[in-house]
């Protein structure tokens, strides 16, 4: 039985699609979409050889060395342009997974790759900026809680295979934000650090994770506040305003 985490990820995507799971570990998403008849084939991807072989170890003990192919490398450069439908990453902050697309991007690994299921540990908001920048569309965020963590889950697909309806303009259209005192501009950077989806239909956990990123910006600005150095009070006024940004954009959710 997958952890509730993988269990989003492998719910998230598209049934029949050949998938690429990089930082595969113990590959076991790639073994679960494979036994549960959702994917015909996949790839496990591992840079470092413990987990490598770890998840050489998982393919054969399921009986799926034929099916599952495990490739030991940086990245998206395991994968030949056009082997993949699907590209999941899970479980490392997002701005080595957006360095992973990216790199994978200007080497045309991402070439027909019309969908991207994304679970970033912290960062989230570099990974939807590169979404932006390239092209892929969210269709939807998860937010949920495992073992007192707070994990985010991103499904995109690539703007030739996104449903007309929903384009990067509509998802990040600040507008449903109401609050006076704050730009376009101030907002659309909370969506992409909050999630446009996450804020439209906020649950427990994303008021949670923000109430616990106040106090953590609020312990920081008190420490700051003990140094006499200007340095020290440009960062503390930079975080009260973000904690005050923050406060104001959850308390505009319905
Ligand atoms: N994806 C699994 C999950 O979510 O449960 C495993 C997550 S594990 C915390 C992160 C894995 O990414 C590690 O096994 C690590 O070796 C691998 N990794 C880190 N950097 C990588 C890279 N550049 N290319 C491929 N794998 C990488």
């Amino acid at each position: 039985k997958l952890s509730k985490r993988l269990q989003q990820i492998a719910d998230l995507v598209s049934a029949q699609a050949r998938i690429a799971d990089i930082g595969s570990d113990h590959a076991l998403l790639p073994v679960y979409l494979l036994q549960s008849g959702k994917c015909p084939s996949a790839i496990a991807g591992e840079l470092n050889t413990g987990p490598f072989q770890a998840a050489k170890r998982q393919v054969a003990e399921a009986g799926l060395t034929k099916k599952i192919e495990v490739r030991q490398g940086d990245g998206l450069a395991v994968l030949a342009p056009g082997e993949a439908d699907t590209v999941t990453i899970a479980g490392m902050g997002g701005s080595l997974m957006a360095d992973i697309l990216e790199a994978g991007r200007q080497t045309g690994k991402l070439e027909g790759v019309r969908e991207l299921v994304l679970q970033p540990n912290v960062g989230e908001e570099i990974v939807r900026k590169w979404l932006v920048q390239h092209g892929y569309v969210l269709q939807q965020e998860m937010i949920l809680e495992e073992d007192g963590r707070i994990y985010e889950v991103l499904h995109a697909l690539h703007e030739q295979h996104s449903p007309s309806a929903i384009t990067n303009e509509g998802v990040y259209n600040p507008s449903f934000l109401e609050i006076q005192s704050m730009t376009e501009v101030a907002k659309r950077e909370w969506l992409y650090r909050m999630g446009p989806y996450l804020l439209r239909q906020p649950n427990d956990w994303l008021y949670n994770k923000w109430q616990h990123e106040q106090g953590k910006l609020d312990r920081i600005c008190r420490q700051l506040g003990q140094s006499d150095l200007a340095e020290s009070r440009e960062k503390e006024a930079q975080l009260r305003g973000e904690i005050k940004g923050i406060e104001e954009v959850l308390s505009c959710l319905q």
